[in-house]
């Protein structure tokens, strides 16, 4: 890879990496480890375009990498090399964050072709090796594949970026540059839980559980529900998370601070079975029916609780675990009731063109509550650790 030129980013310089892992991990905050650098800006290879980018979006996994947690950046990266052995990849010394972007070509590679300088697109994360050949399968299951600013280097928190082709997406007129920039992440991959017969493939009048509803994943999860026939029935921790979840349309939504903010494990994780009882009375309270699909990202609090909680034959989908990634779970409520766990993770490029299509189309509204500045990334990443007074997503003017 060749330079010219400078610019800004955020992102951490290699050296810096051992001075957040000497902090300990509950002191970490995201805004204190994560840093503005000024490097070149990138040159595309044969496969890749370079990108003006001028809207991106705030995900969890720019959290995971400023907190160094449970990988840092230096170990994703690597493995991501390892894994692509014949891309060329040159140790800069410094890993730039973000997965979510949108912007204007501004050069394109030799070998790429749809693509010109000046198109106006959305980038998905979903980077697989161009010239491996399972591209014509599904890419998430592809040896080479990474999240492109999380597992690469060159993510969207910066004046440019370079992908591969195969990541472009066009970009709805109707949306301005930070909504663009910041709903492909979320909506795809809960569009693949959800949607994909990859996934739970929701049916018309399932109900489905929505753990974190009011987020960045939660607020598409409801939208996807409702396009779909399904009922979605929201969980979230406070007033205004209700009423954010009940203006997206979602007519069933639990408030755990009403219901005493109970712990579904305890402190070693074992399972709280009289919490757990008393969710499901609950719950069957509120909705005449069980649970078909829960829609998880919790992980170690919530997810024996998930399976409990569906109906025969249920089933639990879930991409990550922002909990803890070590849950109990009670086996006999999954093999006994004949329930399955399906793992996710992002979305393959027609799953990816299926939820863009959807924007295109007005089917689904993007859920950019707050535009900040470049400036503000670090402290919005606070704000999204700590769970304090934000909703749906949050787009960055770049
Ligand atoms: P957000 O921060 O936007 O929303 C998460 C929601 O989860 C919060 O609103 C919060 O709601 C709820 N929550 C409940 N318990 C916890 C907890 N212990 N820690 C954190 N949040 C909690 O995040 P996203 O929806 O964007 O992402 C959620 C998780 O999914 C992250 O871990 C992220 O890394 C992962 N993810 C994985 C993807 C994949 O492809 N594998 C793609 C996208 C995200 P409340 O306060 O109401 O409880």
């Amino acid at each position: 890879m060749s330079f010219s030129k400078h610019m800004r980013a955020w992102g951490i310089r290699d050296k810096n990496i051992e001075k957040v892992l000497r902090i300990p991990l509950e002191e970490r905050k995201p805004s204190e480890c994560i840093e503005l650098i000024e490097c070149p800006i990138p040159q595309p290879n044969k496969y890749q375009v370079q990108v003006k980018i001028l809207g991106a979006g705030l995900n969890f996994n720019s959290i995971w990498q400023s907190i160094c947690h449970p990988l840092t950046p230096r170990s994703l990266i690597e493995s991501h090399i390892r894994r692509n052995p014949t891309q060329d990849f040159n140790g800069v010394g410094y890993y730039i964050y973000g997965s979510d972007g949108a912007g204007i070509i501004t050069a394109v590679g030799d070998g790429v072709k749809g693509w010109n300088v000046g198109d106006e697109v959305v980038i998905h994360c979903n980077y697989v090796d161009p010239t491996h050949d399972s591209l014509e399968y599904d890419q998430m299951k592809s040896p080479s594949q990474s999240i492109w600013g999380y597992e690469t280097n060159f993510g969207s928190f910066a004046d440019f970026t370079c992908v591969n082709a195969s990541q472009l997406l066009l970009k709805p007129n109707h949306l301005n540059w930070a909504q663009a920039g910041s709903y492909m992440l979320t909506l795809a991959t809960a569009y693949r839980m959800l949607l994909s017969s990859n996934g739970a493939l929701l049916k018309p009048g399932e109900y489905c559980l929505i753990w974190g509803a009011s987020g960045g994943l939660g607020g598409y999860a409801i939208q996807l529900c409702k396009l779909s026939g399904a009922i979605p029935v929201a969980i979230v921790s406070t007033l205004e998370k209700k009423n954010y979840c009940q203006s997206l349309g979602c007519d069933y939504v639990i408030n755990l601070s009403d219901i005493g903010n109970p712990r579904f494990v305890d402190q070693n994780g074992n399972p709280n079975y009289v919490a757990w009882k008393r969710f499901k009375t609950h719950l069957s309270k509120l909705i005449a029916s069980e649970v078909d699909v829960v829609f998880e990202h919790i992980g170690k609090e919530t997810m024996g609780l998930s399976i409990y909680l569906l109906r025969k034959g249920g089933r639990v989908v879930t991409c990550a675990a922002s909990s803890g990634y070590l849950a109990s779970i009670d086996l006999r409520y999954l093999w006994m009731e004949v329930k399955s766990l399906i793992g996710s993770h992002f979305a393959n490029y027609s799953e990816a063109h299926a939820a863009n299509s959807l924007v295109f189309e007005k089917k689904i509204s993007t859920t950019t509550e707050q535009i900040i500045t470049f400036k503000e990334i670090p402290e919005y990443l606070d704000k999204m650790y700590f769970r304090k007074g934000v909703f749906g997503k949050i787009g960055v003017n770049i």
